[in-house]
């Protein structure tokens, strides 16, 4: 790994495992309650009640494709030299309920989506009969050429054919995505009960970090970790509520802190490390049973967890989070992201992981778990995965540039170039072109 401005570590015996401190984390989450929502607003979430069909669907047989529907025994010499004369009672298009049907030796003119005469039994496509030639010509337009046999019930949609009337379409606890709230829409469903989407508090804590619209003082950073958290927390389908800055004094912070208790988990940035000014980690103490970890990785060493009481004896966890940006990001990778998720029902938090061929070699010199940020792209066989750049858990643009975490395990002291790297895929490569 090229120069880092971290710190060199001795190894720490009580330093906590990533997968212990994550245990610890869901251990004390419980999903949200159910809601009723409006489908437009339930993308990502989880299904909270099972959806019977109401109604077959189609309800009627209705036409796969525009056409003429005929009966197959009065097509069955058609071919394209010698088409068949069919005389043509009428047209039906779709959302129209037929009153005519059809008799032997006629056709009806058909939509795609209208419902099949009475009588009908097929249906002929529009190109598949000789209507272009016909066309303009007024005196033939009362009778068809059918230049095919067709087989019984083709291009018809038999009533039921996606569903039927009492079938179990949806089950409790699926994801809704944008085909399930099609077929919520199907059966004209507007309204579902779903797991609660998770309203996610973000207090940025450091007396050197100014808002956004202000000028910088000497000495003063603009806060960016409230940003790349609120959309951290957007990405994983929650709503990110911003509580502000906290200055680095034990009453503000405490001020910050209970004023974003209204939320189902609370994240704060920095003030959890050792310095005279972390004052997260008092405040936390008075207010709730908090822990502090130092876990096993790089970055994001430091972070407290703990869960806070409010005034009528609800817990609100909190989460906080290493103040440096790319720590803050990949802690929230790690931690956060798998919280909010089991907060919204699911049950499933693993990101894709690929095996990437590694182009720079990764160190790992205190037996943490390495998070490296890379750039994976596809090759002819595969994968390869190239670090970001300098790895500083202060330097952003290295997260920016990267779209997976390469992961090197604790008890591996280098990866190599052309060594096989797990890499935990934060974004597929296509999704970062333009
Ligand atoms: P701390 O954990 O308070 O010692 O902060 C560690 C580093 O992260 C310091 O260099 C801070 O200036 C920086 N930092 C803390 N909070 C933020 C923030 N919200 N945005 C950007 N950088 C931050
Ligand atoms: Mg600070």
């Amino acid at each position: 790994m090229s120069k880092t401005t971290e710190h060199i570590h001795p190894f720490e015996p009580d330093m906590l495992s990533v997968e212990d401190a994550l245990e610890r984390i869901l251990g004390s989450l419980r999903p949200n309650e159910l809601q009723n929502e409006n489908i437009l607003d339930t993308l990502g979430l989880i299904l909270g009640e099972k959806i019977y069909a109401p109604f077959d669907m189609p309800q009627v047989a209705d036409s796969a494709m525009d056409g003429y529907a005929v009966r197959y025994q009065d097509v069955s010499e058609a071919n394209q030299n010698t088409p068949t004369l069919l005389s043509v009672i009428g047209e039906i298009s779709a959302g129209e309920v037929p009153s005519i049907s059809i008799k032997s030796k006629t056709a009806v003119k058909i939509m795609t989506g209208a419902i099949i005469p009475k009588g009908a039994n097929a249906v002929v496509p529009f190109e598949l009969t000789d209507e272009l030639i016909r066309k303009g010509n007024l005196d033939q337009q009362n009778e068809i050429g059918i230049l095919t046999t067709v087989g019984e019930g083709n291009n018809i949609r038999p009533a039921g054919e996606n569903f039927q009337a009492g079938d179990l379409i949806l089950d409790i606890n699926t994801l809704l995505r944008p085909a399930e709230i099609g077929v919520l829409a199907t059966i004209g469903k507007s309204e579902v009960k779903v797991v609660r989407r998770p309203i996610i508090g973000i207090l940025a804590t450091g007396n050197e970090l100014a808002q956004l619209g202000h000028q910088l003082d000497p000495g003063e950073i603009y806060d960016s970790n409230t940003y790349s958290i609120a959309s951290a927390i957007k990405n994983v389908g929650a709503i990110p509520k911003i509580i502000g800055i906290a200055k680095d004094t034990f009453q503000d912070t405490e001020k910050k802190i209970l004023s974003g208790l209204n939320t189902d988990i609370l994240i704060s940035s920095a003030g959890v490390s050792k310095g005279d000014y972390d004052m997260v980690k008092d405040v936390m103490s008075k207010h709730g049973a908090i822990d502090f970890w130092s876990i096993r990785m790089r970055p994001a060493k430091p972070l407290a967890f703990g869960m806070l009481s409010k005034e009528n004896g609800e817990l609100i966890p909190l989460i906080g989070l290493p103040g440096n940006p790319v720590s803050a990001m990949v802690a929230f990778e790690e931690f956060c992201r798998p919280a909010i998720l089991k907060l919204m029902g699911r049950t499933n938090f693993e990101r894709p992981v690929i095996e990437a061929t590694l182009m720079d070699a990764i160190h790992n010199h205190d037996s943490r778990r390495v998070f490296a940020r890379v750039i994976v792209s596809r090759t002819n066989n595969g994968f390869e995965a190239k670090l970001t750049g300098a790895q500083g858990s202060n330097l952003l643009t290295s997260m920016s540039k990267a779209n997976g975490l390469a992961i090197c395990p604790e008890d591996v002291k280098m990866l190599d170039v052309g060594a096989l790297v797990k890499v935990k895929m934060i974004d597929w490569p296509e999704d970062t072109l333009l």
